[in-house]
């Protein structure tokens, strides 16, 4: 593993404050082994279940996927390309790239592919921190950034969400003067909940001085809040972070991107750039293509999220306001316990977040899944 770094690299991170010692896990971050412990969310969904195989025919509530898949315009596009799959194709991911960019309003050098946000997650954390510079995000938040923080020796900061389950822009601002990345998941996985783009601002504002802001809008799509991009635009000190495997249905197929100044994305991709698969690119490609998928999947998957939060208040248990295809329902007893006799019923729901032990994560999954979500639900709790 340890032979994976460049000299340059080694010496790169000595100059940070890591140790040799440190080697061999920076080395499997820059290779993005399936086998670290932070892995992704379709990682963590599996080590939540703790070794135990999934029924085939259970519901899948548990990973924040889509049931539904890429659109079809989108398949079509995958399924054309499959017999060219033998080529790497990188003028379509150049294509792909020009896009995004001027969808979003920034220069192509602005944005990189990768095959899903996963990978630029981790590997800024190798660009943007060190045994001195820390990673500061809020709690309860996605975990992948502060378990691969604390893999490679940086000190994982945590900050908890407001009492309006927004986060708390100015503890993070204060939480360490030598932060290195600041994360900030709009909306915020698992709650669903919204940061104000005028919170957002003030933080780029206000954050240390020897830190980037990260923003990741995985879940930006299903919000209908405005992007953060514009600000890269201008050239400020922050990352975004897109995927296709949310809203537009593409988990599997793996496609991302890092959207940056040029000097910070060479952060991110002087720890490896990969090529993004064919079919991925193809389906990315055509699904920008459609200016009414966004809104319309957005409107079918937040009517099945109101209704099925509805119901559960409706059954007196309460749920932070969310904007995304997950949310968190106050269970009034240790989630666990719901977890596991939600299994029982074949309704794979979770995971837990330690922030929140009453709370249980659950995704917006087709109507007649939520409906028999609904059913199990009501028989493990009464
Ligand atoms: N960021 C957030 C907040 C996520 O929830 C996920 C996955 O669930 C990701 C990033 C990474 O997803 P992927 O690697 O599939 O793009």
């Amino acid at each position: 593993m340890q032979s994976i770094l460049s000299s340059q690299q080694q010496q790169d991170f000595l100059r940070r404050g890591f140790s040799r010692r440190h080697f061999g896990r920076l080395a499997s971050v820059i290779a993005a082994g399936a086998t670290l412990p932070f892995y992704n969310e379709s990682a963590l969904a599996q080590q939540s279940q703790k070794g135990a195989p999934i029924p085939p025919d259970a519901i899948r509530l548990n990973a924040n996927e889509s049931p539904w898949g890429p659109c079809p315009e989108a398949a079509d596009a995958i399924h054309n390309i499959v017999q060219r799959g033998g080529r790497y194709l990188y003028e379509q991911t150049n294509e792909f790239v020009e896009l995004l960019a001027s969808q979003e309003g920034v220069p192509a050098s602005y944005v990189r592919a990768y095959p899903g946000s996963s990978a630029p997650l981790h590997q800024a954390i190798l660009g943007f921190c060190s045994p001195q510079k820390s990673y500061v995000s809020a709690d309860p938040t996605y975990e992948a950034g502060g378990d691969a923080a604390q893999f490679i020796g940086a000190k994982h900061v945590t900050v908890p969400l407001r009492k309006d389950w927004a986060h708390d822009v100015k503890a993070m601002a204060k939480a360490d003067p030598n932060a290195g990345l600041l994360y900030l998941c709009n909306p915020n996985n698992p709650t669903g909940s919204l940061t104000p783009r005028a919170d957002i601002e003030w933080l780029l504002a206000n954050k240390p001085a020897s830190s980037v802001l990260m923003v990741d809008e995985a879940y930006l799509h299903l919000s209908g809040a405005p992007s953060v991009i514009d600000l890269v635009a201008k050239d400020k000190e922050i990352v975004v972070l897109r995927t296709f495997s949310k809203l537009y249905g593409m988990a599997g197929l793996r496609l991302g991107a890092a959207i940056a100044r040029p000097d910070l994305l060479k952060k991110i991709t002087d720890y490896g750039a990969f090529a993004v698969p064919v079919t991925a690119v193809a389906g990315g490609f055509a699904s920008l293509k459609l200016p009414n998928l966004v809104p319309q999947r957005r409107k079918m998957i937040g009517d099945i999220r109101e209704e099925t939060i509805a119901f559960l208040e409706k059954h007196n248990f309460s749920v932070p306001p969310s904007k995304s295809n997950c949310f968190m329902v106050d269970v009034k007893r240790p989630g666990e316990q719901v977890i596991e006799a939600m299994r029982k019923e074949k309704v794979i729901i979770g995971r837990l977040f330690p922030a929140m032990p009453n709370h249980v994560r659950i995704t917006v999954g087709t109507r007649e899944e939520m409906q028999k979500f609904q059913a199990a639900f009501l028989k493990v709790t009464a």
